[in-house]
């Protein structure tokens, strides 16, 4: 099938682009990689009237480093640079170790990394990261720009805070905290495919060893990005003993309600969370003690 007709815009600078959302409102959309925009339109699943293609504006690609230690990613980097930027790898472990998990090279180079985060597919490995690390999200609109923070941005199923005549235009990263490791662990059924299920776990241990702060999140369990408190409230000032990191992975169970489709039933995808919260935790915590993984 092909989409039904629609008016095309491609801007050369963000200002402009701006006017042309503002302008468009509800029936426009942002086009960045296309890699599933074009496959909705394709669909009939999205009907947008105007598209307007991010492509030509050079200022929105880009890898900075963030004050005290964090990274700036422009909104339409492509994931393949981010894959291999020694300064991501440097700033964003988690994010570096992730990216080759994400579809295939065709796809990563075309993929960009806010579009990945604006369209907030609940099987997306980006969306789960800016959890784990508290992220945030630059907005803009021809009104002005706003920070969102990842725990506000995804709002459920493909939805985020996003006005109808805002785009990303910028992801930033905080630093890593001292002392802590970081972990991805994740089924697919094939290389490239979407995650069934795939856990992020970021772990800091203070001077003595105990578990400081723990962020624990998944992708492919419900209808966004899903964070686990129960689990992160298990582990903070235990030492990550392997019964103390067994007890917080079973309790991230109670956190998710996986949903069942023909890929996988929602007890399979639960006892996913299980297994794989447990890799990701003791992976991060013997990180955070200095180990090599
Ligand atoms: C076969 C296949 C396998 C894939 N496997 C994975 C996978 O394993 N893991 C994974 O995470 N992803 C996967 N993807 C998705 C892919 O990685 C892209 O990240 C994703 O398609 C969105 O990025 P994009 O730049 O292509 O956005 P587009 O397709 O261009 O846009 C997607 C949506 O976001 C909106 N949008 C885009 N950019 C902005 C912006 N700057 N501001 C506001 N709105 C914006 C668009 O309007 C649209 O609604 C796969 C895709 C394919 C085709």
């Amino acid at each position: 099938m092909k989409p039904p007709p629609f008016a095309y815009h491609a801007p050369t600078t963000l200002d402009e682009a701006l006017q042309l959302m503002a302008e468009h409102g509800y029936g426009a959309k942002a086009l960045a990689g296309g890699q599933s925009l074009i496959a909705t339109m394709n669909f009939r699943l999205s009907i947008p009237s105007v598209l307007i293609d991010l492509n030509r504006i050079r200022e929105l690609d880009y890898i900075e480093p963030a004050a005290g230690g964090g990274l700036r990613v422009g909104a339409m980097t492509r994931h393949a640079q981010v894959e291999k930027s020694e300064l991501a790898a440097e700033r964003a472990p988690l994010v570096h170790d992730t990216m080759p998990l994400i579809a295939h090279p065709q796809i990563r180079n075309r993929g960009t990394f806010g579009g990945s985060i604006a369209h907030a597919d609940p099987a997306a490995e980006l969306p789960a990261i800016l959890r784990a690390l508290q992220g945030r999200v630059k907005a803009q609109s021809a009104r002005g720009e706003r920070w969102i923070d990842a725990d506000d941005f995804f709002v459920g199923l493909f939805a985020t805070a996003l006005e109808p005549d805002e785009i990303v235009t910028e992801v930033q990263l905080p630093p890593m905290p001292a002392h802590s490791g970081w972990s991805v662990q994740e089924v697919a059924r094939r290389h490239g495919d979407f995650a069934l299920v795939a856990a992020f776990a970021l772990l800091s241990l203070d001077d003595k060893g105990a578990c400081r702060d723990v962020r624990l999140t998944f992708c492919g369990v419900g209808e966004g990005p899903a964070l686990a408190p129960s689990a992160a409230a298990a582990l903070k000032g235990q030492q990550p003993s392997e019964q103390a990191i067994k007890e917080a992975a079973a309790a991230a169970t109670n956190d998710v309600d996986p949903p069942g489709d023909v890929h996988a039933s929602s007890q399979f995808r639960r006892h996913l969370v299980k297994i794989l919260a447990e890799r990701a935790l003791s992976t991060a915590a013997a990180r955070a003690s200095g180990k090599e993984v």
